[in-house]
């Protein structure tokens, strides 16, 4: 399995190749290094933000709409 971490807020993903931009800072492509299995207590702050990414993009589209 291969993950991929954002150098810019700490998240991790999951895939193949690094996602097109960070779910959470919109980060892009270039910002993902690639991260082994074994780093498991990354991969568990990792879900522990997976609440906090709920809220902040739920802030983020609003934003977008009131443009
Ligand atoms: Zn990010």
């Amino acid at each position: 399995m291969t993950y991929w971490k954002c150098k810019a807020c700490g998240d991790i993903q999951q895939g193949k190749s690094p996602p097109e931009e960070c779910n959470v800072c919109f980060a892009g492509r270039d910002s993902f290094v690639r991260i082994d299995d074994k780093d498991v207590d990354l991969l568990e702050r990792s879900e522990k933000r997976q609440k906090y990414r709920r809220i902040f993009k739920k802030g983020f589209e609003r934003r977008l709409s009131k443009k």
